[in-house]
């Protein structure tokens, strides 16, 4: 079986995590508070690639200082960023909180994911002043990806494809070398594409999207394959 990187998840279950490792998906999981680091730290899992960061929905509840010790020993930092369509917290708590932890980040020269919803244009402003390695993912506005693709940032074909005229701009726009795929987990996946969605689905919602780059892009599948493994083991190594 190929091995297929999944470059943006949540913890989800155990059984999740289990059928992923089982299937050759290695996921990019990213813990968004103290208590899901706490869990993520301490799976030992092949298939698992780790990264941590105060989630924009957890910038008024999770304590910064609570996470540093994560982020300094995270090789990855994220997801990370600002959100006014799906959640409550304060505009100007969550930049407090997605600034202090760019500047880490900057600091020590750790790739970014970037979690940007309604917050597009100001965040691309920001991580200007942060220059670094960085994953936009699922990104789905119509406007404004070139902020970041000038930048050369990452991103990810969300797990709607071509269903969403958003994603497809994604994939026409962002150059095979920064191209990923991503479930955001088996949730997020049912969120977006229904309920009949199952676990033994996942393999297919990211052969899927691969399918949509080579079609897209006019390469084989074999090369889709390849590039979406190396632009998210050169994106994890920070380059
Ligand atoms: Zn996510």
């Amino acid at each position: 079986m190929r091995t297929i990187y999944d470059a943006h998840a949540h913890l989800g279950t155990e059984e999740e995590r289990r059928w992923r490792r089982e299937h050759g998906i290695v996921t990019m999981v990213c813990a968004g508070d103290q208590e899901e680091s706490k869990v993520l730290s301490g799976l030992e899992d092949s298939h698992l690639v780790k990264a941590y960061g105060i989630h924009p929905w957890k910038a008024d509840s999770q304590d910064f200082e609570e996470m540093v010790p994560f982020l300094e020993k995270a090789d990855i930092i994220g997801e990370i960023g600002m959100d006014r369509i799906w959640c409550q917290v304060p505009i100007k708590r969550q930049r407090e909180i997605f600034e202090r932890q760019l500047a880490l980040a900057f600091c020590w020269k750790k790739p970014v994911v970037l979690h940007v919803k309604g917050m597009e244009r100001e965040a691309a402003k920001i991580i200007r002043r942060y220059p670094g390695t960085y994953l936009v993912h699922w990104y789905s506005d119509m406007e404004g990806l070139e902020d970041y693709l000038e930048q050369g940032c990452y991103a990810t074909v969300g797990p709607d494809g071509m269903r969403n005229p958003a994603v497809c701009q994604v994939l026409e726009k962002t150059p095979l070398s920064r191209l990923m795929v991503e479930t955001d987990g088996l949730g997020a996946v049912q969120w977006a594409l229904g309920d009949n969605v199952k676990l033994q689905d996942l393999r297919n919602v990211l052969e899927d999207s691969i399918q949509s780059i080579a079609v897209q892009k006019g390469v084989t599948m074999e090369e889709a394959y390849q590039w979406t493994e190396a632009n998210f083991l050169r994106f994890a190594a920070g380059k």
